[in-house]
């Protein structure tokens, strides 16, 4: 292609309203455009790159066994009611009526339309197991589009769907599609991790997040130091601290006025933090009441919480007449004294603690002494807390380190939860009738577009990793209203694009100065420049994006050095 063809927009200001680099530089380098909030065009560049993406994806997903299709991104409420999810999934479905009030939302994902789908046409195990997938548009309203890319409304995905025979199947198709993504994310140029996560309301059995490590990342996840551990923070167990080798007290109420928060008690006591037990009181959509305690310099992990309520799907903090109702006082709870029958969970490592403070269910005063594995009376205990850096490691025990990421796919095992719910059964070699055991896979192509720019950009641009380069090759004639530079150029442009090579000749009659600076901004792996040598001396200079090394070649030999170069990158 020639740039002279090319709609490109190039800025040279840094937009305002774009807050991370891979926004700024995808708005700079003339690829997006936003069109209105989290939704954006994208132009000739950017599209470039997002079928590039869309092309190894495809090709792993077909070697990995997937048949690629297309469904509608308009779906019918009636599928989602026979999962449950049309209530369940709340305010980020787009939904609408149309002509006769008929309900239908915008797909934010497929699993309820190919259940259906697949539950009309397929009858016997023998046609089994069936990978599908389809690279669409999705749409979630979400409740804050931000970052571009990163995370918008409407965003293209690739989501495919495993129907298995048995649970051993789905196990076998998972572990497909993790190699493929890791196939996928390697050959985009990314450092990635996969990382366990927690399978949220999709439901189901295990999962994996893949991970791009990105400071800009809105993922937080515990790494494990020594051996390859690593889960997202919701996800990340904690074994309980084991119990210190103390004499239990006896149980002793004392005054502590005006220490609502903890860190007045420890100050108002000059106790350690390590022997306060905090309270968190949490009431779900269906208004339960749950009362939580957690060790005082810990955090509640809302999601473990969410894991030990049953159909619950959302917390909100609990009204204070809620927790008066059951005999709790707010800012000194306790779970000594609370009405019978109340939900109350408890942290594994407070039931290991001795002698510790905490709340006495009275306006200004506190418990001293308190011995959980004595003193709490029905209470459900778990791993309730959220990881912090230097937790160990639940699989080696050495700390762990936290960091930031960009979840780019994720694979989910999902069992039977839509197909049992949906009735989308086969005939087993018995010919008995048995709901297909189900997986989902879903890669964000655009937040990998902006996930590789996150990872590859320096004060110049983009920094393009080869494989997914709007062009790998940009030709550009010094001067460009020199007749036989331009010539010249255009015959080396011709010689790399026979030779099979994504190439663009750069020809507009602009100074090569702000040709140049283009060609960075906008990334391009290799850049060649056609001036006065190349006419006098027949050689070529060749300069690479990456590591802005100079070589020069000569004009017989500097096909092979070049791909060469670009197989190197
Ligand atoms: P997140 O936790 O970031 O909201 P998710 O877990 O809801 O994402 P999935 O349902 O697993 O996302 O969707 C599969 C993939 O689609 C994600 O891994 C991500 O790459 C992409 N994706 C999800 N939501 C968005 C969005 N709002 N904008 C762009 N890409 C998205
Ligand atoms: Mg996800």
């Amino acid at each position: 292609m020639k740039a002279t063809n090319l709609y490109a927009p190039t800025l040279r200001q840094t937009p305002a309203d774009a807050e991370i680099v891979s926004h700024q530089l995808m708005l700079r380098a003339g690829m997006m455009r936003k069109s209105a909030n989290g939704m954006y065009n994208f132009l000739p560049l950017g599209w470039r790159t997002i079928r590039k993406i869309e092309q190894i994806i495809r090709e792993e997903m077909d070697a990995a066994g997937g048949q690629e299709m297309c469904m509608p991104i308009l779906q019918p409420a009636e599928y989602w009611q026979e999962s449950g999810r049309w209530a369940a999934y709340g305010a980020e479905m787009m939904r609408m009526q149309d002509r006769h009030g008929h309900d239908y939302c915008l797909g934010p994902t497929h699993e309820e339309m190919i259940t259906a789908l697949v539950r009309d046409e397929v009858r016997s195990y023998k046609q089994l197991p069936l990978l599908l997938y389809q690279i669409q548009d999705k749409f979630r309203d979400e409740r804050r589009p931000r970052f571009g890319l990163m995370r918008s409304r409407e965003f293209i995905m690739k989501d495919l769907y495993s129907f298995d025979k048995d649970v051993e199947g789905m196990n076998l198709s998972y572990q497909k599609m993790y190699d493929a993504y890791d196939a996928i994310f390697t050959r985009c140029g990314l450092e990635f991790r996969p990382v366990e996560a927690d399978n949220g309301a999709i439901g189901g059995g295990h999962s994996h997040e893949f991970t791009v490590l990105a400071d800009a990342g809105e993922s937080s996840i515990a790494c494990c130091t020594k051996c390859d551990y690593a889960a997202s923070d919701e996800k990340a167990e904690l074994a309980a601290v084991a119990a210190p080798d103390e004499e239990m007290l006896e149980l002793e109420k004392v005054a502590t006025p005006g220490t609502n928060t903890i860190d007045s008690l420890v100050e108002f006591l000059g106790v350690p933090i390590e022997k306060t037990i905090k309270a968190v009181a949490y009431e779900t959509e269906q208004d339960e009441l749950v009362l939580v305690f957690v060790r005082g310099d810990h955090d509640v992990n809302e999601i473990k919480v969410l894991h030990q309520l049953e159909g619950a799907l959302e917390l909100r903090m609990a009204e204070e007449e809620a927790i008066r109702a059951v005999g709790g006082c707010p800012g000194f709870m306790s779970p000594i004294g609370i009405k019978e029958g109340t939900r109350i969970l408890v942290d594994s490592t407070v039931m290991n603690m001795k002698n510790a403070v905490s709340g006495a269910n009275e306006v200004d005063f506190h418990y001293k002494n308190v011995n959980p594995s004595r003193d709490f009376k029905d209470v459900v205990v778990t791993d309730l807390r959220l990881v912090r850096e230097g937790d160990p490691c639940p699989r080696c025990g050495a700390p762990m380190k936290m960091t930031r990421g960009i979840e780019v796919g994720q694979v989910f095992a999902l069992g039977t939860k839509y197909s049992a719910a949906m009735g989308a059964t086969f005939l087993d070699e018995q010919g008995k009738e048995k709901p297909f055991v189900m997986g989902c896979y879903g890669i964000g192509v655009g937040r990998t577009m902006a996930a590789a720019i996150e990872q590859n950009n320096d004060e110049h641009g983009i920094v393009w990793p080869r494989s997914i380069a709007p062009f790998e090759v940009v030709v550009v004639p010094i001067n460009a209203k020199n007749e036989e530079q331009l010539r010249y150029a255009e015959g080396v442009y011709g010689e790399l694009k026979q030779a099979g090579i994504d190439v663009l000749l750069d020809d507009r009659p602009e100074r090569a100065g702000v040709k140049f600076k283009d060609c960075d901004l906008i990334g391009y792996p290799v850049r060649i420049a056609i001036g006065p040598k190349a006419l006098e001396e027949g050689t070529i200079e060749v300069k690479v994006r990456k590591s802005g090394e100079m070589f020069l070649y000569k004009r017989e030999t500097y096909l092979d050095e070049v791909r060469k170069l670009l197989e190197s990158l």
